[in-house]
């Protein structure tokens, strides 16, 4: 479904993802976990060509793209490649001045061009999916961190795409409000969505998780089922790290 080869990218002097090849299967989910600063938003970023990779490989379903140092990929290609993926923020980043329907509409139709009423119809099934049939009508700052963060989830899977995307989903959330945003992810993940989530909710990563791969200097330093790398980790780095969270 997924395969990254020997994903590379720098900012200047500076690299910050040295070689990353994954793969992942459909309708499994991948946990990254990493101190800061390791690179996790930066691969997420170049999954979703928001960052556009210095070399590498990037593959989902039959779309791929061959990055290239000095060489920028076609534009039509990275909007193909990007339509793969759905990607969810920290810090919602919803379209203030949209209500939590026409968010979830609009992308639908600017991307994938289709109608106002084909977009509504998606639009207020997938707020029904998240728990938010009522506040459809409502403005971000009218919700809840955890209701905006439930129509950036419905934002993301408006345009049906294959893999979604989670950068720290709830870690701008009050702790009260981070529940009812996992358990959103996890009735995903037991539908059999193909997702990747970064995260620092140890317990959480562990229940939905089928792998869990840690990132440090943008390496790859280990990756297992959560049962391996949490309760007998190979890598001293590993374990270093997991120690420092309990
Ligand atoms: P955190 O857990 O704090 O979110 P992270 O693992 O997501 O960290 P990244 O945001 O991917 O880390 O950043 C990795 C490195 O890349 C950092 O050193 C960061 O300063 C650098 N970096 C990220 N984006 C840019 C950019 N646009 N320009 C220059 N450097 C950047
Ligand atoms: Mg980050």
């Amino acid at each position: 479904m997924l395969e990254v080869q020997n994903l590379t990218k720098s900012f200047g002097d500076a690299s910050v993802l040295n070689g990353i090849d994954l793969q992942l299967e459909q309708g499994h989910v991948l946990v990254i976990i990493g101190p800061s600063g390791s690179g996790k938003s930066t691969l997420l970023r170049c999954l979703n060509v928001l960052e556009t990779p210095t070399s590498g490989t990037i593959a989902i379903g039959a779309q791929r793209i061959r990055f290239e140092p000095g060489s920028k990929p076609k534009h039509a290609e990275v909007l193909l490649l990007r339509r793969q993926t759905g990607m969810v923020f920290q810090a919602y980043h919803l379209f203030p001045h949209m209500t939590a329907l026409q968010n979830v509409m609009e992308g639908q139709i600017t991307a994938l061009r289709r109608t106002k009423t084909e977009a509504e119809t998606r639009a207020l099934s997938l707020l029904e999916k998240v728990g938010l049939t009522d506040k459809a009508d409502a403005y971000p700052h009218q919700l809840s961190g955890g209701q905006q963060q439930r129509v950036g989830i419905a934002r993301a899977m408006s345009i049906d795409p294959k893999l979604l995307l989670f950068d720290e989903p709830t870690s701008a959330l009050d702790p009260e409000l981070v529940r009812e945003v996992l358990k959103v992810i996890r009735q995903l993940a037991a539908e059999g969505r193909t997702m990747i989530i970064v995260t620092h909710e140890m317990r959480f990563a562990r229940d939905v998780a089928d792998r869990i791969m840690l990132i440090d200097d943008g390496v790859i330093v280990e990756e297992g089922p959560p049962e391996q790398l949490f309760g007998s980790p190979r890598h001293e780095r590993t374990r270093q790290f997991l120690s420092k969270l309990s």
